[in-house]
């Protein structure tokens, strides 16, 4: 999608540091880590947010989380991480192409802020 920051980083418009991809996902570094490990995973399809996802989905959502499980094992985060989808305006969602934060390295707190 034109103007969007992750459909630049997934065509390669934009660098970033890139973790993992295949035909469906694309996994990097976000730029601004709040954890000592902080990967954001995106789908290549531009869906904007968690709200715009419908059925047809369901198997691209689930291998976002596969690819979570999997990202956390090859980067070592075997004592726990946490993954996040932020939505919308009270979601704290900035970046308006659904993504999953991974994060891990360091003891998460709850509730999140
Ligand atoms: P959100 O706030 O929408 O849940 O998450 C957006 C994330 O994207 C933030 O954690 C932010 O640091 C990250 N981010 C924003 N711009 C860039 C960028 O140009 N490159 C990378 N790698 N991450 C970015």
């Amino acid at each position: 999608m034109q103007d969007c920051l992750f459909c630049k980083i997934i065509a390669g418009e934009i660098p970033a540091q890139k973790v993992y991809e295949d035909d469906k996902v694309y996994a990097f570094k976000d730029i601004a880590p709040v954890a000592p490990v902080h990967v954001l995973i995106i789908p290549k399809k531009h869906i904007s947010t968690l709200e715009d996802i419908n059925a047809e989905d369901a198997e691209l959502m689930g291998h976002i989380m596969v690819t979570a499980s999997k990202l956390a094992k090859e980067l070592s985060l075997g004592k726990g991480y946490r993954v996040v989808s932020n939505c919308k305006e009270d979601g704290g969602q900035t970046v308006y192409h659904i993504h999953f934060h991974l994060t891990g390295g360091r003891q998460m707190q709850w509730p999140p802020g």
